[in-house]
């Protein structure tokens, strides 16, 4: 039977993982606010930062470092916008700790920080903003389509 990782309260299927450590998942995202935006996760389910162990929040930081080599190199990006938000003040909306990987292009938004925008769910419903351009709508992705994408990132690794 094919194993199910759990994402907070979310399923996650291994047709979504590409990346595997110790500690650390890496999986495509459901919606992206670019693609080739990613999340890495810790394999066990802790809410906040603070929570991870030392060994969870190094591989964290190193998972991090590899992943984000493939991403910005696979996706032709020349920048990258890494981004935790930690507790729901902060914008997280799903309370196991990740971290987000993003590549950035330039141009790729009319004025750069407007990313952050994109990442705050809350206010793209309150005050309608436009999506990245990569991705206008921000309608799920189908499972297909994210299977595709980790199976294209995971012979990167
Ligand atoms: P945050 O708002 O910082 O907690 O980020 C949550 C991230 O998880 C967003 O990028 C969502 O698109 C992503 N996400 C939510 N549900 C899933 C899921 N089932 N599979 C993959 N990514 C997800």
């Amino acid at each position: 039977m094919a194993k199910i990782f759990k994402f907070g309260p979310h399923l996650i299927p291994e047709t979504q993982i590409f990346y595997k450590s110790p500690y650390c998942l890496g999986l495509v995202n459901l919606k992206p606010v670019v693609t080739g935006h990613v999340l890495v996760v810790t394999k066990r389910l802790a809410a906040r930062f603070n929570d991870l162990t030392p060994e969870e929040a190094t591989d964290m930081i190193l998972s991090t470092q590899k992943i984000s080599s493939v991403i910005e190199k696979h996706y032709k990006a020349s920048s990258l916008t890494f981004t935790i938000q930690d507790g729901p003040e902060a914008g997280q909306t799903v309370p196991h700790v990740h971290m987000h990987i993003i590549p950035r292009r330039k141009d790729d938004y009319e004025n750069n920080d407007d990313i952050y925008e994109d990442l705050d769910e809350n206010k793209q419903r309150q005050h309608n903003i436009p999506m990245g351009a990569d991705n206008e709508d921000r309608k799920p992705r189908s499972a297909a389509d994210m299977a595709e994408e980790a199976d294209r990132l995971r012979l990167l690794f």
